[in-house]
């Protein structure tokens, strides 16, 4: 029977850029974590947004006891809520997709040239899927 220590899992780790620490076993789940955190905190907003956009919806075609100043304000704060909607959904939309790539041993790279995004930026933003150049690049546009 061995006692000796336990050899370092060999896991697969994630990327870094020159200069940057190696991430630990703990780092990278904890990476994971965030990620799915972040995507439940989203899906749950999501689904409160919708049911608010339910009743506003609800309230504007039945329009019973409304006067008309009051279904005014409503579409306005119905307009915001759509915006605010589809904001909530395409981060949700980028977490799925750092999340896939992340079981797919492909997260950490950037999508477009195919660099590691870094350490430091996925630990502030876990779902970049993009280095800071094409990121800057693509804001450019
Ligand atoms: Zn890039």
């Amino acid at each position: 029977m061995s006692t000796s220590k336990q050899p370092p899992a060999a896991g697969p780790g994630l990327p870094v850029l020159e200069g940057e620490e190696p991430w630990t076993d703990e780092e990278v789940v904890e990476q994971r974590a965030e990620l799915q955190d972040e995507l439940e905190r989203l899906e749950r907003r999501i689904a409160a947004t919708e049911a608010e956009l339910d009743s506003l919806m609800r309230g504007g075609t039945d329009g019973a006891g409304r006067d008309p100043a009051d279904v005014g304000s409503s579409n306005f704060e119905r307009d915001q809520e759509f915006s605010l909607a589809q904001n909530v959904r395409e981060m949700a939309e980028q977490l799925r997709l750092a999340i896939h790539l992340f079981d797919h041993g492909e997260y950490g790279y950037c999508e477009v040239c195919g660099q590691p995004i870094g350490k430091g930026r996925l630990q502030v933003f876990p779902r970049a899927t993009l280095c800071v150049t094409c990121k800057q690049r693509e804001e450019r546009r």
